[in-house]
């Protein structure tokens, strides 16, 4: 039996479109685009029109939008180099959620290390952030907030243009970090009013190891790679360009515009179907995030009395995560539902399934029935599950029996 993948913010299959439009630019047209020979010329030429297919998407200028190696990166430089830049001017503030993607919490931490003054910002319990707790936060030394579009865990969707607009009264630069965002929810950055944004290929169908960079021409001094001797992408990275990827991710970019709508209203109603069928067969399911705030391809569900690597491992027949994949393999509850204050039996029991361009309405409804039986069948072995349904508080009974401090 198939094995259902659900785990499209994890990754995605390259689209074959992508990939025949990639191949020539591994042996064929193999040139260096810093080369100013015919080889080299034609492959500047490919990089030229994947950079115009991606700044298409997200309406940014031509040398505002440079490829990097994924998301991860773009979040280094954006906020690693940024606020190196701003410190020696005294800004030395850096701001970020505590619902973070790990590639934003690590600069966080790093820069912690290196003498920055740090705060992590809180979230509500739908996992938005209140903006006028933001505009409190922000002192007069703040240089940047970091603030993920869309949460990678939950699906919430962060209102980036009224955050921008407090961030900018301010003085302080925003980097949205729109790696589950871009191609997936319409984005222009002038709108957004973003300083920096990062994003990936691998989540729409393009191949790993290439992500994007914006960055307002303004901001381009305070990024620039120091003192490389191969600077490409206009002086933001140094190196040899990876034509293929960014080419490969042109493509992709391309693809994801003119398939978002239909895309979209697919998991609108996948999310939809998918909610009922398992809220009408079980009881204690919490859906976690704002319900009206988020992006419809990613729902995080709890099924409370089960451990959720539990539930992975009982409905074998789809793939789905617990907590993000970057962490999954530790069991530890999600950072993300933490920051939420969701309770830890409820956190502790959560699946993240994310439904991509493959998905079909067939999928989603054995993807229900599995679960459906993998609870029913977990719950009936379950002592946890027993002190649930008589009504105790099952964080104090842990206590009582010595299990939790
Ligand atoms: N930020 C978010 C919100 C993500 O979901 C991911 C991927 N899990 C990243 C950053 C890192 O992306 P990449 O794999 O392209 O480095």
């Amino acid at each position: 039996m198939r094995t259902i993948y659900l785990d499209y913010a994890a990754t995605t299959p390259c689209d074959q479109r992508v990939f025949n439009e990639m191949a020539p630019y591994f042996c064929d047209t193999f040139g260096n685009p810093n080369s100013l020979h015919a080889f080299g010329i034609a492959a500047l030429e490919g990089l030229d029109a994947a950079r115009i297919r991606v700044k298409n998407l997200i309406r940014s200028k031509f040398e505002e939008t440079i490829f990097t190696s994924g998301a991860t990166e773009s979040n280094r430089i954006s906020i690693i180099r940024t606020m190196r830049s701003l410190s020696k001017s005294g800004k030395n503030h850096f701001m970020t959620l505590k619902t973070e993607h790990k590639s934003v919490l690590d600069c966080a931490d790093y820069l912690k290390r290196n003498g920055c003054d740090i705060t992590l910002l809180n979230v509500q319990k739908d996992g938005l952030l209140d903006l006028n707790y933001l505009a409190e936060s922000i002192k007069d030394t703040t240089g940047l907030l970091s603030v993920c579009f869309v949460n990678n865990e939950t699906g919430v969707l962060q209102n980036i243009k009224k955050i921008a607009e407090v961030c900018h009264s301010k003085n302080v630069l925003l980097h949205a970090d729109a790696t589950q965002a871009f191609g997936k929810i319409p984005i222009d950055v002038n709108l957004l009013d973003v300083d920096f944004m990062s994003a990936s290929g691998h989540k729409i169908y393009g191949p790993k190891g290439v992500g994007v960079l914006y960055f307002k021409s303004s901001n381009k001094k305070l990024i620039r790679v120091p003192g490389a001797n191969q600077e490409v992408e206009f002086g933001i990275r140094a190196g040899t360009v990876p034509v293929a990827l960014c080419v490969g991710c042109g493509k992709a970019a391309e693809i994801a515009m003119s398939e978002q709508n239909d895309n979209l209203n697919r998991y609108k109603k996948f999310r939809e179907k998918f909610i009922k069928k398992i809220t009408s067969e079980l009881d204690e399911i919490y859906v976690n995030g704002s319900s009206e705030h988020n992006y419809p391809g990613i729902v995080n569900m709890s099924f409370r009395g089960c451990e959720g690597e539990a539930l992975m491992k009982e409905a074998s027949g789809i793939a789905v995560s617990s907590g993000s994949a970057c962490t999954s393999n530790k069991l530890t509850i999600s950072h993300v539902l933490d920051a939420m204050n969701i309770p830890a039996d409820i956190a502790q029991s959560s699946l993240r399934i994310t439904f991509g361009k493959p998905t079909s309405e067939s999928d989603v409804d054995v993807a229900a029935a599995e679960l459906i039986k993998a609870a029913k069948k977990l719950r009936a072995m379950s002592p946890v599950w027993d002190i649930i349904m008589s009504g105790l508080d099952v964080d104090k009974v842990f206590v009582d029996i010595g299990c939790r401090n």
